[in-house]
């Protein structure tokens, strides 16, 4: 079986069309949480993402915080002033649905498991190698697909834990087998933050054992006019043309 794996999509539609354009050589979907905030189309994605065939899905600190599961104090400023207006936007029915997306982990087959932040702890953000250290003690599965930093990057768990940071040669594969483990992050769709501003997703096939992690050029420029067009801080537009 071949799903796709989304993460971070932050309501912006132009980034997840150009992922859904680009990529159709899978049947299922695997969603790692934050469908909304920071950008300008929240109730376009959550509808979206529901139209999408779904194997499996984990909210993020972003749907949480929009749909009042979480406090918005955790939040920086010019996040927390994007939340409050997405809390504001969401129809009912998106915030309901929003709001009932499960906690991870969820299971995919028999060897892999998706989370937002990390097995044990929804929030929590890996980023390097102590990092993944400590989350792989909950990392029940020979892989472990996560999200919540926004950087595309594999930690090998086998032993001490290694990091192979994106962007390097692309599409980059990772093969998994029983015998090892890692946690792949295939970055944000919408808003990336590793120094490259195309949308990032990845790939994953059960039947080859791999997980492809890929990235495709948007128009950044339409999300970034509907971000000032909807009056949210306008950083939130810079930092999607500059990929941090
Ligand atoms: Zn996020």
């Amino acid at each position: 079986m071949r799903y796709l794996i989304l993460s971070d999509v932050h309501a912006n539609l132009e980034a997840l069309e150009a992922v859904l354009d680009a990529e159709r050589s899978w049947t299922q979907v695997l969603m790692l949480g934050d469908l909304v905030g920071y950008g300008a189309d929240p109730n376009a994605v959550v509808e979206r993402v529901r139209a999408l065939p779904i194997a499996a899905m984990v909210r993020g600190n972003h749907d949480k915080v929009a749909t009042g599961l979480a406090p918005t104090d955790t939040f920086n400023p010019v996040a927390r002033h994007a939340i409050t207006w997405t809390t504001r936007m969401l129809t009912p029915d998106n915030h309901a649905w929003l709001a009932a997306l499960p906690q991870g982990p969820m299971s995919v087959e028999d060897d892999v498991e998706i989370c937002h932040g990390a097995p044990l702890d929804e929030d929590f953000y890996v980023f390097d190698e102590m990092d993944a250290q400590r989350a792989s003690a909950g990392v029940s599965r020979a892989l472990c697909l996560f999200g919540h930093t926004h950087v595309a990057c594999v930690f090998h768990l086998t032993g001490r834990a290694i990091q192979t940071r994106m962007p390097g040669p692309e599409p980059y594969v990772h093969e998994f087998s029983a015998l090892a483990r890692a946690m792949v992050n295939c970055g944000a769709v919408g808003q990336p933050r590793d120094a490259d501003p195309r949308a990032a997703y990845g790939v994953l096939d059960t039947g080859s054992r791999t997980v492809t992690l890929s990235r495709v050029p948007y128009d950044i420029q339409a999300a970034q006019a509907k971000i000032i067009a909807a009056g949210l801080p306008s950083s939130l537009a810079t930092r999607l043309g500059v990929g941090r």
